[in-house]
């Protein structure tokens, strides 16, 4: 019997269970297609085509060492897949479970093949749709989700196939490039090697100390800097958070990550639509928008964040809500706007985690507080102390010692190259 194992966003050899289960029936196909319909629209950036083809090359060189190799083909999946079952003779195949409209659509294609079509777990430690609230499909609040997914039992971890059997004479077919001119300079290497390497290291040491460390944003060592190995299932989120799960502070955000995507699964229209009504409208001001993205509002603190994302495709989070909440709340700009340039640039940017921590801090999500505002300088002065971060990021403000560079408004020492703030933010 020959399988297909269509890889999506699971690009793992590691507790894969639509892997395990081609595997366990014979020989196996393992396909990549390089959706020509993805390629052309707003998720397909530089900064994630090339931790995609990273993780690529990873892939294929793993299941080359498992007698195996990676057999990638460009166009439309369900075509693909079917032209290659005609060519194999293949009778199922195996992906994992993703309820994005798109991924929904692929499915439907490919359940209309003559191939007998299975669904796996494994893009979340608890798969969307398990946990339910007695009347409802999904939970819209965390604190009753977060007790829920801890009681939840955990299917077991699964081993890695030891050798992977190929049906005779496929074509493996060619990588394809996906060089994209502006990668951000500083940003992570992909695949699953890296990923555990990471994951193992964060485990040795990190996570014990994630609590005291997870909010300090000079830190690049103070959270274990995984999101972008989840987002393309280099790394099980289960396998993480079942080796995790003595430290609560950090499977706490493992279940963040579920909670998003099981309320992304129930209302798709989350990066477009408002989850809650909002009343007012937003303000309109292109110029302000652009020296948002760029680092420019005359804030440091926002400014280091977004220029923390533009050179890494990586933003600490705690630098996340402080530059959406001035976005959304200090200048009144749609967070649309923000979710977008945060979509270009991060390696992590998706379609659930990137609109809903946007509606969270916008106050249009499904949170209790949807009113909380921030106050990016009482944020500044907690999480960045002695200015590190900020000095970092910009270093014109190399003459302002200390908390001196969170307020460069109106000193002695004002810089000359950076600008007046767009708005002083709330509470200064
Ligand atoms: P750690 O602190 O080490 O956390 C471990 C893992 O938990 C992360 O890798 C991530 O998978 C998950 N996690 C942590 N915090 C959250 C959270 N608030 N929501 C959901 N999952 C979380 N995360 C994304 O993965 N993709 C996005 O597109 C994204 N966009 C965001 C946009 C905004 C405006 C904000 C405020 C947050 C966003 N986050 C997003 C959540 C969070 O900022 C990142 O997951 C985190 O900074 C990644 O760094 P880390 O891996 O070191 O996290």
């Amino acid at each position: 019997n020959t399988s297909i194992m269509l890889f999506t966003r699971d690009l793992r050899l590691h507790d894969n269970p639509a892997l395990a289960a081609a595997c366990a029936g014979g020989d196996v196909v393992p396909l990549f297609v390089v959706d020509r319909g993805i390629l052309a629209g707003p998720m397909a950036v530089p900064n994630r085509l090339r931790f995609l083809a990273d993780a690529l090359a990873d892939l294929q060189a793993s299941l080359r060492g498992r007698g195996a190799d990676l057999i990638v083909r460009a166009g439309d999946p369900a075509e693909e897949a079917g032209r290659l079952a005609h060519e194999t003779g293949a009778t199922s195949l195996h992906l994992a479970d993703d309820r994005s409209r798109y991924a929904l659509r692929r499915l439907a294609a490919l359940r209309d093949l003559p191939l007998d079509v299975t669904v796996h777990p494994g893009a979340t430690v608890v798969p969307s749709g398990d946990l339910r609230p007695t009347g409802g499909d999904h939970y819209k609040v965390f604190t009753p989700y977060w007790r829920a997914w801890a009681a939840a039992p955990r299917r077991g971890v699964l081993r890695t196939p030891r050798t992977i059997s190929l049906p005779g004479g496929l074509y493996p077919g060619e990588m394809p490039d996906l060089e994209r001119p502006g990668v951000s300079p500083g940003l992570a290497k992909g695949g699953e090697t890296e990923a555990r390497r990471l994951m193992k290291a964060w485990l040795s040491h990190g996570v014990d100390s994630y609590d005291d460390t997870r909010d300090v944003l000079a830190d690049d060592k103070g959270t274990s800097r995984l999101s972008a190995h989840l987002r393309f299932g280099c790394l099980s989120p289960l396998e993480l958070a079942v080796a995790a799960s003595a430290y609560e502070p950090y499977t706490r955000q493992l279940a963040w990550r579920d909670f998003h995507h099981q309320v992304a699964a129930a209302f798709p229209d989350l990066a477009r639509r408002d989850y809650r009504p909002r009343g007012k409208g937003w303000r309109s001001d292109d110029d302000a928008l652009k020296a948002w993205e760029e680092g420019r509002t005359g804030v440091p603190i926002v400014d280091a964040g977004m220029r923390q994302l533009r050179h890494e495709g990586f933003m600490h989070n705690r630098a996340r809500m402080i530059t959406a909440s001035y976005l959304t709340r200090d200048l009144g700009l749609d967070w649309r706007h923000g979710y977008r340039c945060f979509r270009y640039w991060l390696a992590d940017g998706d379609l659930a985690n990137n609109p809903g921590n946007w509606q969270w801090v916008a106050g249009t999500g499904n949170d209790t507080r949807p009113n909380r505002t921030m106050n990016p300088l009482r944020q500044a002065d907690r999480h960045d102390p002695d200015g590190a971060y900020v000095h970092r990021w910009l270093p014109e403000l190399a003459g302002l010692p200390g908390k001196a560079a969170h307020r460069p408004w109106g000193t002695l020492d004002e810089p000359a190259d950076y600008p007046p703030p767009l708005t002083l933010p709330n509470g200064a």
